[in-house]
């Protein structure tokens, strides 16, 4: 098989062990940067250059998108779609997960726990948001945050009132959520292939940090997921149509809680705490799915 990572740097761990696995595993494989891609639509004829040359012979797709260039992104795991060649994310369930309100509606209606959560159009009745979350403490996290930037803790009911108006008056979109004190600044990440949980880990973060981020300085440590916390990781990915992601949860006195998933999820925190060769289980996933394609094809 030939399969092509969309990625902007060769260079970043996730990327090159797929790379490796890919070719360890008998496979070809080529780095694309997305934004490099062009797309060409033409009645019956879609196709990609890159760096002026067509794209072809590919058999199937590992989109690697960062969150700030999901736009173009996903049009270009849209074009291989158009192509008919697999793609391990779905260019859909790409943007949606990149949607954070969008994300928690879905999981809300698929029954998996969360934070409570409020989202408004910078409403004026401030007191009225705080109250229904619960009141304070609570947090306040910005729309478009990521990897924990943004993300602000409100102790009392001053600051809340305080944090959503200032938010507010910068028209920057946030969402109000309960703040789960019990996790007590530990999140847990699942990381899911094919309908199944092949790593977990927990991140901590450092000394009066409640964000867990490891870009925040947590640290990360292998677990064991109990029953609930794995159901809701599976349930959380399939709800959102993404066969490979990161599902993010704190745990509460109340269960599991959804934070996020994740369609990028990044290989290294999660390959380093499992030591798993998570990377082989989405190759392997691939040569699946490659499979089944071509059995459909020959039978029709
Ligand atoms: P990002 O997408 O920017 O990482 P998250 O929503 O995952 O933002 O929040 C970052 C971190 O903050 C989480 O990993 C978690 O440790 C902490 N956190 C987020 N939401 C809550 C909450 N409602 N209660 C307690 N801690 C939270
Ligand atoms: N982007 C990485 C991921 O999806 C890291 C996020 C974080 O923990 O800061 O796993």
């Amino acid at each position: 098989m030939h399969i092509v990572v969309l990625s902007r740097n060769s260079k970043l761990y996730s990327t090159s062990r797929l790379v490796e696995t890919i070719e360890e595993s008998g496979h070809e494989a080529t780095v694309l940067d997305h934004l490099k891609c062009d797309l060409v639509s033409e009645k019956d004829n879609p196709s990609i250059y890159y760096r002026g040359t067509k794209i072809e012979g590919v058999d199937a797709v590992i989109p690697r998108i960062g969150a700030s260039v999901t736009f173009y992104g996903s049009a270009v795991v849209r074009q291989f779609e158009m192509m008919k060649i697999f793609t391990a994310v779905e260019s859909q369930a790409l943007v949606r997960s990149r949607d954070k309100l969008r994300s928690l509606q879905i999981l809300a209606r698929a029954g998996v726990g969360m934070p409570k959560t409020v989202f408004t159009n910078y409403s004026s009745e401030v007191k009225k948001v705080i109250a229904s979350v619960g009141g304070p403490p609570l947090i306040v996290k910005l729309l478009e945050g990521t990897q924990g930037v943004g993300v602000v803790l409100a102790p009392t009911q001053k600051a809340a009132e305080s944090i959503i108006q200032a938010f507010h008056s910068m028209k920057a979109r946030v969402i109000v959520q309960e703040f789960i004190e019990e996790a007590k600044g530990e999140d847990i990440r699942a990381f899911v292939v094919d309908g199944k949980v092949v790593g977990a880990m927990k991140r901590k973060g450092k000394d009066g940090e409640f964000r867990s981020n490891v870009h925040r300085g947590g640290s990360v440590e292998l677990i064991k997921l109990n029953k609930q916390q794995r159901k809701a990781a599976l349930v959380a990915a399939r709800s959102m149509g993404l066969s490979i992601a990161g599902v993010d949860m704190l745990q509460s006195d109340r269960g599991p809680l959804i934070l996020e998933v994740n369609s990028s999820p990044g290989l290294e925190g999660i390959e380093r705490a499992t030591q798993k060769d998570i990377a082989g289980q989405i190759i392997r996933f691939i040569e699946k799915k490659v499979q089944q394609q071509r059995d459909n094809k020959s039978t029709r």
